[in-house]
């Protein structure tokens, strides 16, 4: 039976050396901030705030109603940037559609750019400079390495090519010198290809997707789908992998909650922390 990766308990973990670092660098009168804008009415902020009370980050929190156009964002982003105070700026997607998000993204001073999402950090990260990596496939990484002390020609699947998720990802596992497969929704062959993976993590947004016939006695499996499904009438969260299937073969693997998600939201706490001490 495949061992099920807490999660939670490691970003705890890891959140207490931010505390730790935060504590310090206080000290020296720098106070780590974040401002977070966001559009979209999601309820995930609750988290993003707690873990920062909790590590002492400041967050100041932009709410824009449905109606907010491109300009307005855009006169928030260069105020922020004109701010000494604020260090790390996240720009929360799920926008309005009449938001141009890539544009807005690319307004963001790239020493502020907490989420590692401009050209500028992308393009550092593709070429193995230093810069600001995204929060999740740091998280990922992070799970991996507690199960694999050396990753180093191991094959690693992704499935899913999003700039937020998987392309960062898979460059992560290639400089970390894997052997690296990224699949995507016009791949052919997937159960065949994920199942020569030694570690395979997906982040396709399809419930249940990802079954036995996808994986390689052994494998490592990081979830990082979070879905919503009806079932019993509830809604329910889920990932992309149907764990009580796969963890027969497994050897270890992620739930959905409780995996990926807290990660994320640590390394959100990393990067602004980061950000604050002028890496
Ligand atoms: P996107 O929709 O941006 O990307 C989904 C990717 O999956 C695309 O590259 C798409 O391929 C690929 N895909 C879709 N269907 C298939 C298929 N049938 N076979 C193979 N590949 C497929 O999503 P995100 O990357 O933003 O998020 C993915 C999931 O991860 C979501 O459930 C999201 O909620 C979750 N998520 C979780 C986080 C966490 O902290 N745990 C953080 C961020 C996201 P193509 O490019 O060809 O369209």
């Amino acid at each position: 039976m495949a061992k099920i990766i807490d999660g939670l308990s490691i970003a705890n973990e890891f959140c207490d050396g931010i505390r730790i670092r935060v504590d310090e660098i206080k000290t020296r009168g720098v106070y780590p901030r974040l401002a977070v804008i966001n559009a979209s009415g999601e309820n995930s902020l609750s988290n993003i705030l707690k873990v920062a009370t909790s590590v002492g980050i400041e967050v100041d929190v932009y709410q824009f109603d449905k109606q907010v156009n491109s300009d307005e964002i855009a006169n928030l982003i260069a105020q922020l940037n004109a701010d000494s105070k604020t260090h790390g700026i996240s720009l929360r997607s799920h926008l309005p559609k009449s938001v141009r998000f890539r544009e807005l993204i690319n307004l963001i001073d790239s020493d502020k750019d907490v989420e590692g999402l401009t050209t500028l950090n992308q393009g550092r990260l593709f070429s193995g400079e230093p810069g600001v990596v995204p929060c999740t496939p740091l998280g990922v990484l992070h799970l991996i390495r507690t199960v694999h002390e050396d990753i180093s020609g191991l094959h690693a699947v992704v499935l899913g090519r999003s700039s937020i998720v998987g392309r960062p990802l898979a460059q992560l596992l290639l400089n970390s010198n894997c052997t690296v497969t990224l699949l995507h929704s016009y791949s052919h062959d997937l159960p065949e290809i994920c199942r020569d993976a030694d570690i395979l993590v997906s982040a396709t947004g399809h419930p249940h997707f990802v079954t036995e016939e996808f994986i390689k006695e052994g494998a490592t499996v990081i979830d990082v789908g979070i879905n919503k499904v009806e079932e019993d009438g509830k809604i329910k969260i889920v990932g992309d992998v149907d764990l009580d299937n796969v963890a027969s073969v497994a050897k270890a693997i992620t739930p959905v909650p409780n995996g990926v998600g807290p990660m994320t939201v640590a390394y959100l706490m990393h990067n602004v922390l980061k950000l604050a001490c002028c890496y």
